[in-house]
């Protein structure tokens, strides 16, 4: 089968292991630097120009967009997709985990348990908007940010209202979250592929730090879940309809909340952490896939 990771970084270990674990059960596989491809939008004929050449024909992509390349790198997949290309997850899926609203507005309308969140535009009712998630402390967080940047933890009233101001009169999109303050600095990612959870690590944020995200200094060791937090991030992955993704749940008081459903989780923690061989789960699950469905294209 002729893969490619497409990936804006060949030297990232988790473009890395991709190629490897494809490479060591048999595939041809190639990355691709999405930005490097240019498309013709022909009737009929979507092509992708790669270097200056016809991209040769692929049977499987994984992509691994990076959010700062988030509208480029999905229509580069939508153009694969429209090229009969298989993909875990679609274009569509992608781009709708990058925005953190849209991404929980699609869990809570599957039941999906998650913290009290609230979004608004006006300045005009702040402390309605602070109210609505029961009072400060709380969480303020940029619809787009990624690896714990605009995260910001609001301890009191006054500094909630301060720093929603400021991001509005940036034209800033945000949205105001209960503080999960039990959780410690701690959650867990799970990671699922296709419908299963194959690794699962707990992350502690660093001394003084509530941001648990190892880009911010945070550790991750193998987290033992339970079954309920298993088929809650099962179920997250399955409303976003990503075939591979990464599920942030915090623990509270009152049971296990999701945060947040990344659809390029990275690989280098987890699989250091657990020991797992996560990208031999990808590469695995993506050839059997692609192979069902293109079974069931012949048969119709
Ligand atoms: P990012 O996309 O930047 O990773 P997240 O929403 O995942 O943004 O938040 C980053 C980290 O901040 C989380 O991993 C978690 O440790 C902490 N965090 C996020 N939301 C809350 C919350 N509501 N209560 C407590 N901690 C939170
Ligand atoms: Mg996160």
């Amino acid at each position: 089968m002729r893969l490619a990771v497409l990936s804006q970084k060949p030297e990232l270990y988790s473009t890395k292991r991709l190629v490897q674990a494809a490479q060591q059960r048999g595939h041809d596989a190639v990355i691709v630097d999405y930005l490097r491809c240019h498309m013709n939008i022909a009737s009929r004929r979507p092509t992708i120009v790669y270097d200056g050449e016809p991209l040769a024909p692929l049977d499987v992509i994984i992509p691994r967009v990076s959010a700062s390349s988030t509208f480029y790198g999905t229509a580069v997949v939508r153009q694969l997709e429209m090229m009969g290309v298989y993909t875990p997850s679609s274009s569509q899926a992608i781009a709708r985990s990058r925005d953190k609203l849209r991404c929980l507005q699609i869990l809570s309308r599957k039941g999906v348990a998650m913290p009290v969140t609230a979004f608004g535009h006006s300045t005009q009712d702040v402390r309605g908007l602070i109210a609505g998630v029961g009072g400060a402390p709380l969480i303020v967080k940029l619809l787009e940010g990624t690896q714990g940047i605009g995260v910001v933890l609001c301890e009191t009233q006054k500094a909630a209202e301060s720093v929603i101001e400021a991001f509005r009169n940036l034209d800033a999109n945000i949205l105001v979250q209960e503080f999960i303050q039990e959780a410690a600095g701690e959650d867990v990612r799970c990671f699922v592929v296709g419908g299963k959870v194959v690794a699962a690590m707990k992350r502690t944020a660093a001394p003084g730090e509530f941001r648990s995200n190892l880009h911010r200094g945070g550790h991750g060791e193998v987290a033992k879940l339970t079954p309920e937090e298993r088929s809650m991030a099962v179920q997250a992955a399955k409303a976003m309809r990503l075939g591979i993704a990464g599920v942030d749940i915090i623990r509270s008081n009152h049971g296990p909340l999701v945060i947040e459903v990344n659809s390029s989780p990275g690989l280098e923690g987890i699989e250091q952490a657990t020991g797992v061989d996560v990208a031999g789960r990808v590469v695995e699950f993506v050839a059997k896939d692609a192979q069902s469905r293109r079974q069931l294209g012949h048969d119709q």
